[in-house]
């Protein structure tokens, strides 16, 4: 599965405590995410990431781009809310196509451990058929 991985920059700690926790299921998949949340996870754990842009620098709309192509599987996006972003429409953009195109997405990280047990369990595999089929 093609995982996307984004963090707002409060959310950053919270989202490398998140993947060293769940490494054992994320390192047999393949990882994207935007450029500061992929280095800082790559920094701290053997997990390798496909970096995109920075989010405010594009990074988000190229993460949209893959999910409109049909490339990206799940998407854990840990959200700061209470801190206004720049790139505020890139972020709504890119939610809009996970709902779009019925894109597992996850906002915050109780919703995150749900999405990652369930593709642990093989419950996200009917978008393999989808990926094949499009
Ligand atoms: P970043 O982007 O990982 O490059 O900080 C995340 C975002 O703010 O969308």
């Amino acid at each position: 599965m093609n995982i996307a991985l984004i963090a707002h920059d409060k959310k950053k700690d919270l989202m490398v405590n998140f993947v060293t926790a769940y490494e054992h299921v994320l390192k047999q998949h393949t990882l994207f995410g935007t450029g500061t949340t992929g280095k800082r996870i790559m920094a701290s754990t053997s997990l390798e990431v496909n970096l995109f842009k920075s989010g405010p620098l594009g990074g988000d709309q190229q993460i949209g781009a893959e999910i409109a192509n049909n490339r990206m599987d799940l998407v854990i996006f840990l959200r700061d809310p209470m801190t206004a972003q720049p790139h505020e429409p890139d972020i709504q953009a890119l939610i809009r196509l996970c709902d779009v195109y019925m894109i597992p997405v996850a906002t915050n990280i109780a919703t995150g451990e749900l999405l990652i047990k369930g593709l642990e369990r093989g419950e996200i595999n009917w978008r393999n058929l989808i990926r094949q089929n499009y």
